[in-house]
């Protein structure tokens, strides 16, 4: 963690929740942020699309932020079940997750289509959380830099700044596995991630952009890897579905 980069702590929920238990949680979670008042980390909860609206009037005012797991390209049009950018914002959402792993594999998704969801939801007006990652055979094959990198590369689109861009770096094999890379190789791997920034954008992007690691994050391990120099929070699964687990894993970063 590092003083300039305020740490940012998100729950992907992915497919889970129902409007009961996804309400109950988020209002858990915003009576706690109450009670700590402002200050040492940013929390954001990115429930599935249909608890949007409950989450987001279970958190008003608690300064929890609200994001969505994925988003279209357009802004309108004739794209059957799509959410657009404009459309999550209109929701209250600040942020978006794009790209994540399971998109990557489950729809097909690429680098090119990643880079125009994320235009599309900075254009949009919300922070884009473009996730990153190798599997687990590149990572064996020694090429977890050079992929990541390109993916960061293809990913990443123009007019990214540090306001309206987050990296999450989530190697594929250590996602929902109880496996994670090593502290050190956490750090190596966000380092290489924020040097390729540079070159993609500028030295200060570089520097104030948030790349946060994924992957098994629990409370358990999250201390450590959150104070790594270049990790600045956690995009946090499975984790992210106990309001307990969730918030012990957000006080590890401050
Ligand atoms: C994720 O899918 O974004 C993730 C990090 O999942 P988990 O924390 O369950 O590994």
């Amino acid at each position: 963690m590092s003083q300039q980069r305020t740490p940012l702590i998100a729950g992907n929920w992915k497919m889970n929740g129902r409007l009961e238990d996804g309400a109950e949680r988020a209002e858990d979670l915003a009576g706690r942020m109450q009670a700590k008042g402002g200050g040492g980390f940013q929390m954001l909860l990115c429930p599935p699309a249909t608890l949007l609206t409950a989450v987001g009037a279970a958190i008003a005012d608690s300064g929890i932020f609200l994001g969505a797991q994925d988003c279209h390209f357009n802004d309108s049009g004739a794209h059957t079940g799509d959410i657009s950018a404009a459309m999550l914002a209109d929701l209250g959402c600040s942020h978006v997750i794009v790209g994540h792993s399971e998109r990557r594999a489950d729809h097909g998704e690429n680098d090119a289509l990643v880079n125009a969801k994320a235009a599309a939801a900075i254009a949009a007006g919300l922070i884009a959380i473009v996730c990153v990652g190798e599997t687990e055979a590149q990572r064996d094959a020694g090429e977890t830099n050079q992929v990541v990198a390109g993916q960061a590369r293809g990913s990443v689109p123009d007019g990214a700044n540090a306001g309206n861009l987050v990296i999450a770096y989530e190697p594929v094999w250590a996602i929902g596995t109880g496996r994670t890379p090593t502290a050190a190789e956490v750090q190596a791997v966000h380092a290489m991630i924020r040097a390729t920034m540079a070159g993609i954008t500028n030295d200060q992007t570089a520097a104030g952009c948030r790349i946060l690691y994924g992957g098994s994050v629990k409370p358990g391990n999250a201390a450590e890897l959150l104070s790594l120099a270049d990790v600045d929070g956690g995009l946090v699964g499975g984790a992210s579905l106990s309001a307990d687990d969730f918030w012990a894993i957000a006080t590890a970063a401050g």
